[in-house]
């Protein structure tokens, strides 16, 4: 631990991030470092709740000199921005029960108990825009498609910079491409700890956005920002290793004609049995269900496959490699908070390890070509179709609610349900084009 650790920049961002996921601040002058680090910096429960919270209003914010990264980019000025994430903790210096990064690292807790150390990657999607008409997220970028090689550098280099900016956070960006639609990019960074992964993707689409306007453009990674392309994805990797030295592959078996473990099938089958719930946190916006339709090359059914990529739940890596064997989610968004979706597949795999769930078939032709009576006959089920749904299923699920704790679960809910309220008050012009005349 670097708790010696006197920042060499002019001021320090003090982040934590809230049940949605979203990056929050305090800045201070670097001259308050040392008492800041040492008896942190009070606030209360809403900032990270979102909503007015008279319980809980003598919080602390307690800064963890490990995270410390100096900010790549100086403000227009010259000053210089140091940024480090801070645990929440109560007034008897304990883990805040709604700080995200207390939930996630409370259910590695529990993972490491088992002997099972979690490992996390993540594939971010976003759109390049330009500014666009208003009431529009903006024009794509550039007109170039999968992986295609453009001749607009324009778009590339702002990914350049990204990948760039984040290499100097101490990433290890692995590569960047574009997407299938106009305007659309996909960037990996290095697969890590749980908590470590989690707190770089918020890093990541911070850096994007930031990186982005300094060339006029903006980085967007809403579910689905333009109504004609397909959505942002965000795939969530993960697999277990063992606790012990030395660390054993613990999703993989030589022996197995797929390269699995029987401890991967049950954790594959618990993730499956608490999709509906996992759908909640991984798509927790109205906007994400615009995304989870058919045909736009993102998954709509509980199902897995070993190389069927129109799964929602897609195994992946080489039989021959055993680090490289593990389970790529394929239906959450970059709206996802990533700490409690985390929290809430290491639940799920614990209960599956617990209750020994058996793994169905394979499903290898893509389940959305496959007829009602062939999925019925299978026992494939759908993805929830909406928010509303999904939040049900949440409330309903005794496993992820405990790895989120009341409160979490209470305000996370709170929070998608606003979403969905506001959206229901509003008519938009579709509804006037279709119904005005007619109805
Ligand atoms: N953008 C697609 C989605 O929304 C995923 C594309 C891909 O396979 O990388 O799910
Ligand atoms: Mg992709």
């Amino acid at each position: 631990m670097t708790t010696d650790l006197v920042p060499d920049v002019d001021f320090v961002q003090l982040l934590f991030t809230d049940v949605a996921g979203r990056l929050k601040t305090l800045e201070v002058p670097t001259a308050r470092w040392a008492e800041v680090r040492d008896s942190g910096w009070t606030l209360d429960g809403s900032v990270l709740l979102g909503y007015g919270d008279p319980e809980h209003s003598d919080l602390r914010l307690v800064p963890d000199p490990s995270t410390y990264v100096r900010r790549p980019w100086d403000t227009v000025s010259g000053r210089t921005v140091g940024m480090v994430f801070c645990d929440v903790v109560d007034t008897a210096g304990r883990p805040f029960a709604a700080d995200p990064r207390a939930v996630l690292r409370k259910a590695v807790e529990a993972s490491e108990a088992r002997g099972q150390r979690p490992v996390f990657g993540v594939e971010a999607e976003f759109y390049l825009l330009r500014p666009g008409a208003p009431g529009t997220a903006g024009e794509p970028a550039d007109g170039a498609g999968y992986w295609d090689l453009s001749v607009d550098e324009e778009a590339d280099e702002v990914c350049r910079d990204i990948a760039e900016a984040l290499a100097r956070m101490g990433f290890t960006v692995d590569g960047h491409h574009h997407e299938v639609c106009a305007g659309q990019r996909e960037l990996v960074f290095r697969h890590g700890d749980a908590l470590t992964t989690a707190d770089r993707l918020l890093l990541l689409k911070h850096t994007a956005r930031v990186m982005a306007r300094r060339r006029g453009l903006s980085a967007v990674f809403m579910p689905k920002p333009l109504a004609h392309l397909y959505g942002n994805a965000l795939h969530v990797h993960v697999s277990l290793a063992g606790t012990e030295a030395p660390s054993k592959a613990l999703f993989h078996d030589g022996d197995d004609t797929d390269g699995m473990s029987a401890l991967f099938r049950s954790s594959l089958a618990g993730v499956l049995d608490h999709a509906p719930a996992l759908t909640a946190l991984g798509n927790p916006t109205v906007n994400s269900y615009k995304r989870l339709v058919p045909a736009s090359g993102t998954p709509v059914h509980r199902s897995w496959a070993r190389h069927n990529r129109s799964t929602a739940f897609k195994v992946v890596g080489d039989n021959a490699v055993p680090g490289s064997l593990r389970l790529e989610m394929r239906s959450p968004d970059p709206a996802a908070n990533p700490h409690l979706l985390f929290a809430g597949v290491l639940a799920a795999f614990a209960d599956g390890q617990d209750r020994d769930l058996k793994l169905s078939e394979a499903c290898e032709e893509p389940a959305d070509q496959l007829d009602p009576a062939a999925l019925a006959t299978r026992g494939i089920l759908p993805l929830p179709t909406d928010l509303p749904s999904a939040l049900r299923a949440l409330d309903e699920d005794g496993t992820v609610r405990e790895a989120l704790g009341t409160l979490t679960t209470g305000a996370f809910v709170r929070n998608s349900t606003a979403d969905w309220a506001a959206w229901h008050r509003v008519v938009t012009a579709w509804e006037i084009e279709r119904y005005a005349d007619s109805v």
